[in-house]
């Protein structure tokens, strides 16, 4: 589906009007960045057992595994550039419309690309910690050791896991804040996220209830589409760029 001019200019309207608008991203909003959407159909999915590459238990059992898998794939991460969508939550933050940006995505990319207020509720690839003893290191020296040895592992004999959250494991704290930050919102605008990880969709419908007004800007049909108050169905970076024309035009951008 083509987008839609009117939908476009209604989406600005609806921002410049926010006192307390969000944005909660996934992965959709990394692919014009080259990041493969991990859970889409013919992503990474398909290839290999996620339950066994990917989650907490697998890590313990099969360290050598997880690496192998993940490493170069982070490491692809750290290098990977933000897109116009990054720039403009960025700019719509450092302008005041927005407080910031809640995201499944772990490649950081937010930041990178300007955003303070990021809650990265799966985690991100800078850094890691040691299950033993929780001492932190940079991702640089989690690859460093991985390419040398196979593993990265603390002085303490500990495996180093990176800071991302894996099958079985908690939320981040950021969740939280998110959870609370959102309650408060008066505005949700939701971006390349298809809204079936929870417990993340669940501040959708929270958000909603509790009277914030939603947007959905994703290319698939999401289950809240029918409780948004605008649907932007069509390719994100052509999305961001109409958003900021317009919002510019509206002398708000
Ligand atoms: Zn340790």
């Amino acid at each position: 589906m083509a987008l839609e001019g009117h939908a476009i200019e209604r989406a600005a309207r609806l921002l410049s009007e926010a006192r307390a608008a969000w944005a909660l991203t996934g992965a959709g909003v990394s692919t014009a960045s080259g990041i493969p959407d991990f859970r889409s159909p013919g992503g990474l999915w398909d290839l290999c057992d996620p339950e066994e590459v990917s989650s907490i238990g697998g890590f313990r059992r099969k360290p050598e595994a997880f690496y192998s898998f993940w490493m170069w794939r982070f490491r692809h991460m750290e290098q990977a550039r933000p897109n116009a969508v990054h720039f403009l939550l960025a700019k719509l933050e450092g302008q005041g419309r927005m407080c910031g940006v809640i995201t499944q995505n772990i490649d950081g990319l937010h930041r990178r690309a300007g955003s303070r207020t990021v809650f990265e509720v799966h985690g991100h690839v800078r850094s890691g910690a040691c299950l033993l003893c929780r001492g932190a290191y940079p991702m640089a020296e989690i690859v460093h050791q991985t390419e040398t040895q196979g593993i990265a592992q603390c002085p303490c004999g500990g495996l180093i896991k990176p800071d991302v959250v894996l099958f079985g494991e908690d939320l981040r704290p950021d969740f939280g804040r998110a959870w609370e930050e959102t309650a408060r919102a008066d505005l949700l605008f939701v971006l390349g996220t298809s809204l079936t990880v929870w417990p993340v969709a669940g501040i959708v419908p929270r958000a909603s209830a509790l009277g914030a007004t939603v947007i959905i800007a994703n290319r698939e049909p999401t289950p809240y589409d029918a409780q948004a108050d605008v649907v932007l169905r069509g390719d994100l970076v052509e999305t961001a760029r109409l958003l900021g024309a317009a919002l510019t035009v509206n002398g708000d951008a």
